[in-house]
């Protein structure tokens, strides 16, 4: 054995939960993905899903995926620059780019790719990338290849933005980027405030919409569009593992920022484009989001009911205003022993430790999707409330 092999040895954090029974990752799950799954023959409901619309067993979801993969065949053996541009991405990217209310988009073939691909292309040396600390790994690792400077303020702090705004050559230039939607604990980017900051810095703005597509705004456009800040916001960036049912992702600006990607992101160039099963499926499920708007009305129906249900129920839940709906545990052994008692009455929901929270905001995330019912959510937190309970965590 090396000492690769030596060092890496010495990691033994998951064989500790797992000695314990209260290990909660890598589950198994037997069959689509639905408000109910069956995992290791047990039926449970599904409350850690990020699919926000409901719309990944949809059949003409489904059917569309496996009909392109009959035209197109199974993968794209090559790069969207070279040999891998089909029709279908190109039919996608325009109508993404006009739903979100830009000129042009990219897709990619994941949202993780968008982020650490796009971010270090934009800005150069003097420059400087200014996030906020909450915002997701993608976003993190994309700014860690940049040869920017790197600035952070606190989460939502827009004193702290401006300070960081003020510690910068005005002359330089100064790329501020933030999740539409926090992902572990559902709050909103304090977009309207940014946009002010902008325009007194002379600065720009990429949202990532990760979680507020299908979600927030006219047919699910966003919280960009939500706020009616669309055309204050230079780059939009989108995945479609959420609400569009599929794996992808996407950027979305003006024709000069997407031309200069097209031909500079390198996880766009080096890296083969997406397959046309996918692609195929996140353009139903686009189209699916746009013929009905029940969905959502569903989707924020359930939504208002758990934030009022997990609120009287005594829970903490933060600042969320989304189907995200963070219950604090505040430590993370409690919160594994969360995730598996649960479990065990039949409700899967996911456990935040860090690094996707900060070490004291520990908690399980609880997501909706437009088909769960009212039902559903009373039998969760009734059984969640027995855990908490049984931890003398309420
Ligand atoms: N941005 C945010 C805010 C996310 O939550 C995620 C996925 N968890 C991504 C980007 C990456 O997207 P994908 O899963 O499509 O790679």
């Amino acid at each position: 054995m090396g000492l690769l092999q030596d060092k890496l040895a010495k990691y033994d954090e998951p064989q500790k939960y797992m000695a314990e029974g209260i290990y909660p990752y890598f589950r198994e799950i037997e069959g689509k993905q639905g408000t109910e799954v069956l995992m290791g023959g047990h039926r449970v409901l599904m409350f850690g899903s990020n699919a926000y619309t409901g719309l990944t067993g949809d059949d003409r979801v489904i059917e569309a995926g496996v009909a392109a993969m009959r035209k197109y065949g199974s993968g794209c053996a090559g790069s969207r620059f070279l040999n891998g541009t089909l029709d279908i991405h190109v039919q996608l990217e325009k109508e993404l780019a006009a739903f979100v209310g830009k000129e042009e988009a990219l897709c990619f073939a994941t949202g993780f790719t968008v982020n650490s691909g796009v971010i270090p292309c934009l800005t150069g040396r003097g420059d400087y990338i200014i996030c906020d600390d909450r915002d997701h790994a993608s976003i993190v690792d994309g700014k860690r290849l940049s040869f920017s400077q790197n600035l952070k303020y606190k989460h939502n702090d827009m004193a702290d933005l401006e300070k960081q705004l003020q510690k910068c050559n005005p002359d330089a230039i100064k790329l501020i980027i933030v999740d539409g939607v926090f992902s572990m604990e559902g709050d909103l980017a304090n977009l309207p405030e940014i946009v002010r900051l902008k325009h007194k810095y002379n600065a720009s703005i990429m949202v990532d919409e990760a979680h507020g597509l299908g979600v927030f705004g006219k047919q699910g456009r966003g919280v960009c569009d939500y706020f009616g800040l669309t055309d204050e916001v230079d780059l939009i960036m989108g995945t479609f593992s959420k609400s569009l049912a599929s794996i992808g992702g996407f950027i979305a600006a003006d024709k000069s920022i997407i031309n200069w990607l097209k031909h500079n992101a390198r996880t766009y160039i080096f890296s083969a484009s997406a397959t046309p099963a996918a692609t195929a499926s996140a353009l139903e499920a686009l189209h699916i989001l746009q013929q009905e708007p029940e969905r959502l009305e569903n989707l924020w129906n359930v939504t208002n009911y758990a934030l009022k249900r997990f609120r009287e129920s005594g829970f903490e839940i933060g600042a969320t205003e989304s189907p995200i709906i963070p219950l604090y545990v505040r430590d993370t052994e409690k919160t594994f022993m969360v995730t598996k008692l649960a479990f065990d009455e039949g409700v899967f929901i996911n456990p935040v430790i860090p690094p996707a929270c900060a070490p004291q905001d520990t908690l399980v995330r609880f997501a909706l999707m437009a088909n769960h019912t009212h039902e559903q959510v009373d039998e969760a937190i009734q059984k969640l409330t027995k855990v908490f309970k049984q931890l003398e965590l309420l």
